[in-house]
């Protein structure tokens, strides 16, 4: 079969290698220019690209089942093994342990990704942007890319959350705002220091009055260190100007000791983050056909989630891993893969978006000011954040957070969950500034005047179905 894969990025990458070894012809389509040497790839485009990302077990067991070599080349670099399992077994041999994830770059994931596939005998690389979809008799018969047309058996679009190609074929996008914005850094720990203060899997993270900060530890001494701002909060938008974003880091106590100059050096700009949404859109259209048997969307562009929970790797190589099943099972008939796969990640992947949807804007509310209501269902971060209270409930909470049980499993542990809000209790805040403490910091650093306080916008209405 002749398959086009258009877009690089993870979900194209893997999806391109897999179908290659099952001996499809397979042409990349994706005008990225790549890296130059090691550290530097700019990969406009893709704006979360030098934002941290960590990779969970579930994005790695389909790496290793797809491009097993990848593993040993990222471990070889420097990536470190990640489990929220202490008693998990170390690695024998460079062997992953299942469950394990990564804590990477994504840089580094990519480009080891992205030579694999370069190498790869049954995938052509074509460096250019596809221009659309190209259909005759009411399917999918290839892909335009400049004035060439590239046929196609099979078009899979993983375009990312921004991708255009086969816009308008589906039915409208279920979405919400998600309730915060990144402003994030790179950093290396200098030759022979220690890295700082280790509270979790990631690295540190710490929930402020109004703010969350995150320290990613990644490969081979090199962190990101992370605040998540509210979005409704115009104060903090210049923490993306260096000094502002020093000021803070020496301001909050995790960042202070991670940042230390005698402990480690930036090696990027501040990179502020691009606007952040929960979206899901599945294969079909408004009245539930395969709009253009044919063309399977995967990745991004069918669902993404508020990154602080590091899902969308994960969920969008889940997909890959499930369509390649599906079209091993259905062969030629691209419908029937098409409507099994819309249903599988309406059954296993629409559930978190859902989920994030009620996460951020009980998140949103809190920023607000708003206090828990215990006599509603607790959402699943009030359930998350409980287990600070009650840590038997990590029982049902772990396996939520390693995403081997999906959010209804939590609703097990709604009552006690409410009896704990009810009788008072409320999340401890870590030690550092407030919101207004941070934002009186930024306006102090910001070398423009800082914006006139807007009215808290109207929470938005997510738009989801039934
Ligand atoms: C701030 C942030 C932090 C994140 N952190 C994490 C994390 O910690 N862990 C995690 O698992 N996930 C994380 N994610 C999610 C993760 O980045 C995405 O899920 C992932 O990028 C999806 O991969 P993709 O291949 O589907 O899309 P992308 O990575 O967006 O790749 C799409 C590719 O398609 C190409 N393309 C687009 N249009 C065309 C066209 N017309 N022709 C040719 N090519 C085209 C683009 O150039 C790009 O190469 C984060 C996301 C954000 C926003």
């Amino acid at each position: 079969m002749d398959a086009v894969v258009v877009g690089a990025g993870p979900t194209g990458l893997v999806a391109a290698v897999g179908l290659a070894r099952r001996g499809h012809r397979v042409r990349l389509v994706d005008d990225d220019p790549g890296p130059v040497g090691d550290e530097q790839w700019a990969r406009r485009g893709v704006m979360q690209f030098h934002h941290p990302h960590a990779f969970r077990p579930q994005a790695l067991d389909v790496v290793r089942a797809e491009v097993p070599e990848v593993i040993d080349a990222l471990l070889a670099r420097g990536a470190e093994p990640m489990t929220m399992d202490p008693e998990a077994p170390a690695p024998v041999d460079g062997e992953l342990p299942p469950g394990t994830g990564l804590r990477c770059r994504r840089m580094v994931v990519e480009r080891e990704l992205r030579r694999v596939a370069h190498r790869e005998p049954g995938v052509t690389r074509v460096p250019a942007r596809a221009r659309g979809l190209v259909a005759e008799r009411g399917r999918t018969t290839g892909v335009q890319v400049g004035d060439a047309r590239h046929d196609a058996d099979l078009v899979l679009v993983a375009a990312g959350r921004s991708g255009r190609v086969g816009e308008g074929l589906r039915a409208p996008e279920e979405s919400s705002g998600c309730a915060s914005a990144y402003v994030s850094r790179q950093y290396r720990l200098r030759p022979g220091a220690e890295p700082g203060p280790v509270t979790s899997v990631l690295g540190a993270v710490a929930m402020h009055e109004g703010y969350t900060v995150v320290v990613f530890r990644h490969d081979a001494g090199v962190f990101s260190t992370l605040i998540a701002r509210p979005t409704s909060d115009r104060r903090l938008v210049g923490l993306r100007h260096e000094a502002a974003f020093d000021a803070a880091a020496r301001a909050i106590p995790v960042l202070a000791s991670w940042t230390d100059p005698a402990r480690s050096r930036p090696i990027t700009p501040v990179l502020p983050g691009g606007r952040l949404r929960n979206t899901y859109r599945g294969q079909l259209d408004a009245a539930g056909r395969v709009p253009l048997p044919g063309t399977v969307f995967l990745g991004d562009a069918v669902c993404t989630t508020n990154p602080i929970a590091g899902r969308g790797v994960a969920t969008s190589l889940m997909q890959v891993e499930r369509f390649l099943a599906l079209l091993g099972e259905h062969g030629a008939d691209h419908v029937a893969t098409a409507h099994a796969l819309d249903a599988w990640c309406d059954e296993h992947l629409r559930p978190w978006f859902l989920d994030h949807v009620a996460t951020d804007a009980s998140q949103a509310a809190q920023w607000a000011g708003e206090d828990v209501d215990p006599t509603r269902p607790p959402t699943s971060d009030l359930v998350v954040s409980a287990t600070a209270a009650d840590p038997s409930l990590m029982r049902v909470v772990g396996p939520y957070l390693g995403m081997t049980a999906p959010p209804a499993s939590l609703v097990a542990v709604h009552p006690r969950v409410r009896e704990i809000y009810a009788s008072g209790w409320r999340p401890p805040v870590a030690d550092g500034p407030t919101v207004d403490e941070l934002a009186a910091l930024v306006a102090g650093a910001s070398p423009e005047p800082s914006p006139e306080p807007v009215p808290e916008p109207v929470p938005e209405p997510a738009t989801t179905r039934a």
